[in-house]
């Protein structure tokens, strides 16, 4: 069984290993110096200004994702959302949910980010600009030059979702003026889902603690995990089985290198797109892609139908998409703990697949 999933990956035995230990209780001096350790190996991972700026979630990262919005965002605020697939729709979705008015850019598929696309919206005031940098429903990476010049310009907080992106491409919150970045645990990270992490620039964490007072939840209340962090802690329990995951994670990235990660994950993309492009496969190709995950693009032939023939003959895990795009796109994942003889694998499987689906 080999997992191609964007989320839960295939994990690493570092991290799977670790659920047989005995697990201490988690208001102590020994768990506390774990949660630091995470969020200063988080913090150096994506140049977040301190690890006093880390807040660790228990929810999967729509969760993050809402309870950024509360906490970040008020009623006055007029927000800007890049809108590309199922990802940029949930965070219109969140926004309506939570009565803050929106412009949205929407992208069809296939559909690139440009310069051009911000035009229509240079001459209006934003407080925030959302974006889930990799549209993990279709595959496009969005330049995130782009879209921190606009924030520059427009003094707006730039919230960004990195979930699917961190630990597959470049990421650095500083250099590109990155107020809020959202992640969670079982995608670049490669551990059990149920952890999220929520990353503040200074001016972020001041807006926060200023409108603490009108924020209309108790479990979800940044201020107090803020607060609780200083003393590695959270206000409440926390995915204390994956908090260890993330350590031997952290300990297995940080001893390759994070130079050397990121390249293992590109070398894997890049070579399952040059051998996917030489077996005649398409891959769509009028956007750049995060090397977490590849497009693949089906015309006739269902593509559902090859999901599930190489799950029940090979157990070879590969993402179906949703929405209009489900009967054409499959997506196969560059992260967790798969190597190039994986993918030759699954390129011999799927060209099998494809013949026998056929010959039906
Ligand atoms: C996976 C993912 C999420 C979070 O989904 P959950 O199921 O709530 O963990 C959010 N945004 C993006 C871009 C994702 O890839």
């Amino acid at each position: 069984m080999t997992h191609f999933i964007i989320g839960p990956v295939q994990m690493y035995p570092e991290a799977m290993n670790i659920r047989q230990n005995d697990f201490s209780y988690f208001r102590s001096d020994d768990f506390s110096k774990i949660m630091m350790n995470n969020a200063k190996r988080l913090s150096l991972l994506m140049n977040c200004p301190s690890y006093k700026n880390i807040i660790f979630l228990t929810m999967s990262g729509t969760g993050a994702m809402e309870a950024a919005i509360e906490n970040c965002l008020s009623h006055k605020d007029r927000v800007l959302v890049v809108n590309g697939g199922t990802f940029g729709k949930r965070f219109c979705e969140l926004l309506n949910r939570h009565c803050i008015a929106y412009d949205a850019i929407n992208l069809k598929w296939n559909e690139q980010l440009t310069l051009q696309h911000l035009c229509p919206f240079e001459k209006n005031n934003y407080d925030a600009l959302l974006v889930n940098l990799h549209e993990t429903s279709t595959g496009q990476l969005y330049d995130i030059k782009l879209l921190s010049d606009f924030a520059k310009r427009k003094n707006s907080l730039l919230m960004v979702d990195a979930i699917s992106t961190f630990m597959a491409d470049e990421y650095d919150m500083e250099k590109n003026g990155i107020d809020v970045t959202i992640i969670s645990s079982q995608k670049g990270l490669c551990c059990s889902p149920g952890l999220s992490i929520v990353a503040l620039s200074d001016r972020a964490k001041e807006k926060i603690i200023s409108q603490n007072s009108v924020v209309s939840t108790s479990y979800f209340n940044f201020y107090d995990y803020l607060q609780n962090m200083e003393r590695g802690q959270t206000p409440y329990t926390p995915a204390v089985g994956i908090v260890y995951e993330l350590d031997a994670m952290l300990n297995l990235i940080i001893q390759t290198g994070k130079k050397e990660w990121l390249q293992s994950v590109a070398e894997k993309a890049t070579y399952f797109r040059n051998m996917a492009i030489k077996k005649g496969f398409t891959i769509p190709c009028s956007y750049p892609h995060s090397n977490a995950l590849t497009p693949v693009l089906f015309t006739n032939l269902n593509a559902k139908s090859i999901v599930n023939y190489l799950r029940e003959h090979f157990q070879l895990y590969v993402n179906p998409c949703g929405g209009e795009l489900s009967n054409s796109l499959i997506r196969v994942a560059h992260i967790g703990d798969t190597n190039l003889k994986d993918f030759d694998n699954l390129i011999e499987k799927m060209t099998i697949a494809i013949k026998n689906i056929k010959g039906l």
